[in-house]
């Protein structure tokens, strides 16, 4: 992509109402624009991230044997009133008439819905096990939306549902969905440590929270320093199997979120490898059992000619939420650092004398070699302007191109991350960012 061209609208100015860093920095960096109270439109930069974000999450769903759907999201109030929870959600839930008077919503979550449309097809013990997910944008009218997208009213979230016939079914289904979760995380250059958590208005008696740890977070965390060091992608899962050992790594060990924080159980870790910070909720998972099957009269039949009422859970992430969480845990003074899974671009080509013939025959060189991957800053500003801005923006490598190192087939290349810089010839520089 041609900066000259580019729909990305920089701001220089720090925008007032921004007070985190991640806010400041994607209004600064024209990812997104706020168009109501916690409403936002995705510019390129910021739709590009995003977009990384939901494949990650959908491979990973896939590969633990999830299959995708897309659910509306506007739902009927009926299908809320079966589960009791059309008056319970209060007024996070955005209701909606048409124009025959009947009562809608703006989905805030999908349990009822999926319920629903499970129950339809669903008839034997056959028909189970299943797990379904969809990636699809939600309404919840917070009383307080701040942060940018992390506390929107309009997010995009996976949610993912499963349906077993028996509760140790339910379990493995559980631990299918704990185990993706630490890999998908995990793939986006990105530590969540899962926290034994409330189930809250879902309902259920086993639960845990995925969480990032950034100065920012809404909530106080406590956790074994161990969970910090442990790489989820170290070895490959097998979805089949039993999954309770590599479950069990990560709930032995001490880690919850204030509201299920137990001081005796803590005071036993011991004191060195207490870590207490703040973190930033990305992931949110439920086993609740037959609340809304027996609810909703899902029931199939089961082996023995017996009707069954099937076990659910429910599997939430914060895809538009993980962008901001991603530069709260990774930027300094000067911008963003991406992590290469989900950086918008994976470099950028700063040319620093646009119109000089070596310099601009180099920088096409390595555009067309990453014709997808790449911004070419190809305007006619300083050379100050265009580090500031790579620094900002955070692509995690930079090319430079000037006049000197042009002339002699040179570039050099900075690694975002780590500041490091090195001069190198166009055939090596291209190597090494293949
Ligand atoms: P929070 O505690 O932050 O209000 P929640 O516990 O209400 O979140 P869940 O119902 O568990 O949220 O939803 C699953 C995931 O959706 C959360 O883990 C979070 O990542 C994301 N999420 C929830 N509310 C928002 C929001 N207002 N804006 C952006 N993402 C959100
Ligand atoms: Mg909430
Ligand atoms: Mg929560
Ligand atoms: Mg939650």
């Amino acid at each position: 992509m041609r900066l000259s061209r580019a729909f990305l609208p920089t701001l220089k100015e720090t925008p007032a109402e921004a007070q985190i860093a991640s806010h400041r920095l994607m209004l600064r960096a024209g990812m997104i624009r706020q168009t109501s109270a916690g409403i936002y439109a995705w510019l390129p930069l910021g739709l590009r991230v995003l977009r990384n974000i939901e494949r990650i999450v959908r491979e990973e769903q896939d590969r633990a044997g999830a299959q995708e759907i897309l659910m509306p999201t506007i739902q009927p109030a009926e299908l809320w009133r079966e589960s009791g929870r059309y008056d319970d959600y209060g007024k996070e839930m955005l209701r909606i008439r048409d124009r025959h008077d009947r009562e809608m919503l703006f989905g805030p979550t999908n349990e009822e819905m999926v319920t629903d449309l499970f129950k339809s097809f669903a008839k034997s013990y056959r028909d189970l096990p299943r797990s379904l997910y969809h990636i699809q944008w939600k309404f919840r009218d917070e009383v307080r939306p701040r942060f940018g997208v992390m506390r929107g009213r309009e997010f995009l979230m996976k949610d993912a549902y499963s349906f077993d016939l028996t509760p140790e079914g339910a379990r493995h289904s559980y631990h299918q969905m704990f185990v993706a979760y630490l890999r998908t995380f995990a793939r986006m250059g990105l530590k969540a440590i899962p926290m034994r958590a409330d189930t809250g208005p879902i309902g259920g008696d086993l639960s845990h929270e995925f969480i990032i740890l950034a100065e920012t977070g809404e909530s106080q965390v406590f956790l074994h320093r161990d969970l910090l060091d442990y790489d989820p992608l170290s070895e490959a899962p097998d979805y089949n199997s039993d999954l309770s050992p590599q479950v069990e790594f990560w709930t032995r060990r001490y880690a919850a979120t204030e509201d299920l924080h137990d001081e005796a159980a803590w005071n036993a870790v011991p004191e060195a490898e207490r870590v207490s910070a703040r973190g930033i909720e990305v992931g949110h998972i439920f086993y609740f059992g037959t609340k809304y099957s027996k609810a909703m009269g899902l029931q199939v039949s089961g082996p023995d000619g017996a009707m069954v009422t099937p076990e659910m859970g429910s599997y939430g992430v914060g895809v538009s939420r993980l962008v901001a969480a991603a530069i709260e845990a990774n930027h300094d003074e000067n911008g963003i650092k991406w992590p290469d899974a989900i950086a918008p671009f994976k470099l950028a080509i700063l040319n620093l004398k646009v119109g000089d013939a070596a310099c601009d025959a180099l920088c096409e060189q390595i555009l067309a070699a990453f014709p997808d991957d790449a911004v070419y800053d190809d305007r006619g500003e300083r050379a100050g302007v265009k580090f500031a801005d790579a620094d900002l923006l955070g692509y995690p490598w930079q090319v430079v191109v000037g006049p000197r190192g042009a002339a002699a087939g040179k570039v050099e290349l900075k690694r975002r991350a780590t500041g490091e810089r090195e001069e190198l010839s166009l055939e090596d520089a291209l190597q090494k960012l293949r």
